[in-house]
């Protein structure tokens, strides 16, 4: 939903059509939720989404952060929105502790196509951050017999390349550098009787979320882009509208500057896929302040 507000003589703030928590996080908080209502609390397996308000608030709600296997406590855990690797879940349930798993359906899509590719004799290239929790997991799902990278250099250097190559995406890149990826690796991995196989696992909120992020930008003079440090989807989120206006990136309203608005006349919002409305809306109260 669209809305314009006019707060002073100058400054209207809109926010972008596409804000709020995504399907994904809403679907892993109500399971959360629920079950720790059920159990008067509950752990998860590392964060369960990368937002440090929403975090602060399932800790209020008794929800534990383990942050490692050894750190879980109870006999039930709960496994986050990004997903883990098979492995993982193994050795958990090997401790005799039951799971409960909200990996997000987007994401496992992902994790089965690289399954598939893999049992099919590929070598999966994951484009996407090698150090984020999806990623590792999808890897994992590849059977390590892949690697992730946003490097195009990175594939050229490997020292053999498979002659077969499937090529896929972690949930939240921007679909136009995803294609960019695989065009400047095609020349890499078509070698000689190479088979090679593209499949779209780019996430359609987060599409739809940076489609109406860019429209917004376009017709504002600054973009603020709220979410959490750690969140992936918040920082591509940033890096598209900063092609189309001065975008400053925030967690809190702590951090929003009244000089970044001196002398701007619209002002579009829009937020990370974990967002909560109520950071959103404690943001813009604060902005509609600045005269
Ligand atoms: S951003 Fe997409 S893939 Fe990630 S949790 Fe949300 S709906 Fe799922």
């Amino acid at each position: 939903m669209v809305f314009m507000r006019k707060r002073s003589l100058k400054m209207k703030i809109e926010k972008s059509a596409k804000i709020g928590f995504c399907f994904g996080v809403r679907r892993a908080l109500d399971i959360l939720q629920k079950e720790a209502r059920k159990r008067g609390g509950i752990e998860t397996f590392g964060d369960i989404v990368h937002n440090e308000q929403v975090l602060q608030n399932l800790a209020k709600q008794g929800i534990r952060v383990a942050h490692t296997i050894p750190d879980i406590r109870g006999k039930v855990v709960v496994l986050g929105a990004h997903g883990v690797t098979p492995e993982v879940e193994e050795q958990i349930k090997a401790r005799g502790i039951a799971v409960i798993n909200t990996t997000c359906p987007f994401v496992h899509r992902a994790q089965i196509a690289a399954r598939r590719l893999v049992e099919a004799g590929f070598f999966v290239i994951v484009y996407g951050d090698a150090d984020h929790a999806e990623v590792k997991g999808i890897l994992g799902w590849a059977k390590d017999k892949g690697i992730a990278t946003t490097d195009e250099k990175v594939v050229a250097s490997l020292k053999k390349l498979p002659r077969r190559v499937g090529i896929l995406s972690q949930t939240t890149m921007i679909p136009s550098k995803f294609l960019r990826f695989v065009k400047d690796n095609l020349d890499t991995v078509y070698i000689k009787d190479s088979e090679i196989r593209i499949v779209d696992t780019i996430c359609h909120d987060i599409r739809e979320r940076q489609a109406a992020a860019l429209k917004l930008a376009k017709n504002v003079d600054v973009m603020l882009v709220i979410g959490g440090r750690e969140s992936a989807n918040t920082s591509h989120l940033a890096v598209l509208c900063a092609t189309a206006a001065k975008t400053y990136k925030i967690e809190t309203a702590d951090e929003l500057k009244k000089s970044w608005f001196k002398g701007k006349n619209k002002i579009g919002i829009t937020a990370g896929a974990s967002t909560a409305d109520e950071t959103i809306e404690e943001i813009i109260k604060k902005l509609s302040g600045f005269k």
